[in-house]
């Protein structure tokens, strides 16, 4: 597909959904609203925030009631949407979001969002941050309507959906690849593999076991020792899904919502209870959470670690903590047991 063929697209699509994409902001590429093909500036470098706040917004209404009527109802905000330029690793952690909010008790809100976008993803460069690579997730096969392989001109494009493969012959003039096509898509896709600097030194499948033997180790107490319990690194995470669920009523004492908001492990608050008990009180204890819910927790209920390397946290970590470095120490102490 040529550039012109994919502006022509982001055209189309506007013309009947919201469009996000990744934007120019402060000399950073971020997600942001399309109000025409020109704001887009397809990028290969990370976003700090995620795509999750698409699908997952940090606060939404989810009840409306009233108390003298006895009335309630629910709030479902959603409507056709396209987030463009998402990265292998962020399709990722969009496809474990989609299977935590249908597991045990559906998410309606979440789900209605997800039925109504079109995921449009593109190739990455890694930076020093970047280790989707040895977490297994630098190729995306699925969670994606149209994959875009940036050539020297144009892309090559991939569909992943019946969705995608009809948008692109409504909006899009595309032909088949030549040879020397296929060719320069092969040389960038090796180019790209060989630039990660990042990587764990335990395969995917080890990690949930090496973890495990991990609750002593001295590298809790060290990174909760500088840890400002910012949040940030929940905050940014694509695959962090923990909110909190409040009501708030109006001043009338009588009507009233009920709000859900981003939470975080990492946050104080997170897990302290009625009578002021903490259950983890410290941060060591609550990066020691954090981390084993990356790496171990979920892997017995969704056959998967929880981190896609994406690098988000250790990008937002204002004192540096990086999760590559303390997984690794974690992994030279297990080898070293
Ligand atoms: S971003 Fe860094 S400082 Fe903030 S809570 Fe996470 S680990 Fe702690
Ligand atoms: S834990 Fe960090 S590196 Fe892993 S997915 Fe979340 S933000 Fe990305």
């Amino acid at each position: 597909m040529s550039e012109k063929g994919f502006k022509g697209l982001v055209k189309g699509l506007l013309k009947t959904n919201r469009v996000y994409g990744t934007i120019e902001k402060d000399g950073f590429p971020a997600f942001g609203e399309l109000s025409r093909p020109e704001d887009l500036v397809l990028s290969t470098r990370p976003t700090h925030l995620s795509a999750k706040q698409f699908l997952f917004p940090q606060r939404e209404v989810l009840l409306r009631y009233d108390m003298k009527k006895g009335s309630h109802e629910a709030v479902i905000e959603s409507g056709k949407q396209v987030l463009i330029g998402l990265h292998p690793c962020d399709i990722k952690g969009l496809n474990l979001m989609d299977r935590v909010f249908a597991h045990g008790v559906p998410d309606p809100n979440y789900l209605a969002r997800r039925e109504q976008t079109i995921v449009i993803g593109g190739d990455c460069v890694p930076d020093d941050y970047c280790f989707c690579k040895s977490l297994g997730n630098s190729e995306v096969e699925s969670g994606f309507d149209i994959f875009l392989h940036v050539l020297g001109k144009g892309f090559l494009v991939r569909t992943g959906s019946d969705i995608g493969a009809a948008l692109l012959s409504e909006h899009a003039e595309t032909r088949e690849p030549s040879a020397r096509e296929f060719q320069e898509f092969r040389e960038r896709r090796a180019k790209r593999d060989s630039s990660f600097k990042a990587s764990v030194d335990a395969s995917p499948e080890e990690l949930p076991e090496i973890y495990s033997k991990s609750d002593e180790s001295g590298v809790w107490e060290k990174i909760g020792a500088i840890c400002t319990g910012c949040g940030s690194c929940n905050n940014v995470c694509p695959t962090c899904y923990c909110f909190d669920v409040k009501d708030e009523v109006k001043a009338n004492l009588v009507e009233g919502e009920r709000v859900r908001t981003w939470d975080g492990c990492a946050l104080e608050d997170f897990a302290k209870v009625a009578g002021g008990h903490n259950f983890r009180k410290t941060r060591a204890e609550r990066l020691r959470h954090r981390f084993n819910r990356k790496f171990r927790y979920l892997s017995g209920t969704f056959d998967s670690l929880f981190c896609v390397g994406c690098g988000r946290c250790s990008r937002a970590c204002l004192v540096k903590i990086n999760i590559v470095d303390v997984t690794n120490e974690i992994v030279r102490e297990y080898n070293n047991k």
